[in-house]
């Protein structure tokens, strides 16, 4: 399918969200991707075509890319993205993916690593909508406190109880310890754990999960890759 950029509107001084309408019916389920390519002049040889998690919610019924902007080495494809005009197309794959929230009555556990917050602000703006909000603790970590979607996260939390959000600003980090509050704060049964981020980040808890006992089939994961932290 082809996308008519609508709109780039900055989140964070380095975030920037490019809103698109798709130009045939999609549907898609909050926390899923789509790969997109762009024409790229001049090109580098870092590839023309990226993975980026729809961080729209399926009501708002446009596709949005939320994605940091590299203050240096950025890509030719990011460069070209931020050079897009409205009424400028690209091409995008349907929706993809599995991380998504199929258990509306289990408690969730969400870990989210900076810019890995953009499946959560789908699904929780979705959920909000929706008036359908499972049991969630959010813990959300940050290199510094522009926490990307903070406010509009804050007034999701503020309507639905059933949503907490800890947030953490490096040199803080989400520990063993963090998840386990977080989890005795859902009062619920063998909740499920999802875990968006950089790979390195996703990876690394993951294990940690698994070895504190966490079965694997209540894991989730949805990694970055081409982040460094
Ligand atoms: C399923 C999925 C969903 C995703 N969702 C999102 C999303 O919602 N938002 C998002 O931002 N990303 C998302 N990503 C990651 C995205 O696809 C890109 O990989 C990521 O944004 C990095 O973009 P970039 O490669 O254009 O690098 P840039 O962002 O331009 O650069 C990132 C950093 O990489 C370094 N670097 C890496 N390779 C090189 C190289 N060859 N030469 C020089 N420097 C280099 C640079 O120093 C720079 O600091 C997702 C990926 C997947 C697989």
């Amino acid at each position: 399918m082809k996308l008519t950029l609508i709109k780039q509107q900055l989140e964070t001084s380095d975030v920037i969200t490019f809103s698109f309408q798709p130009d045939q019916p999609v549907t898609w389920q909050p926390g899923q991707f789509i790969k997109y390519q762009l024409p790229l002049d001049p090109s580098d040889d870092r590839g023309e075509s990226r993975y980026f998690t729809i961080s729209a919610a399926p009501f708002e019924n446009e596709i949005h890319i939320t994605t940091r902007i590299a203050s240096e080495h950025g890509s030719a494809f990011k460069s070209g993205l931020q050079h897009l005009q409205a009424g400028d197309q690209v091409e995008a794959s349907e929706p993809m993916g599995e991380f998504i929230v199929d258990q509306l009555q289990a408690g969730h556990v969400f870990i989210s690593g900076g810019i890995g917050i953009t499946p959560y602000r789908s699904i929780l703006a979705q959920a909000a909508h929706d008036n359908q909000m499972p049991s969630i603790a959010l813990l959300y970590a940050n290199r510094n406190d522009q926490f990307v979607f903070k406010s509009e996260l804050d007034a999701i939390t503020k309507a639905h109880p059933t949503l907490s959000i800890t947030y953490l600003v490096e040199p803080q980090r989400i520990q063993l310890a963090d998840i386990q509050q977080a989890t005795q704060k859902l009062q619920k049964d063998t909740p499920y754990y999802y875990i968006s981020g950089p790979k390195p980040m996703v990876e690394g808890f993951k294990q940690t999960l698994i070895d504190s006992g966490i079965q694997a089939d209540f894991i989730k994961t949805d990694y970055f890759p081409g982040y460094k932290d």
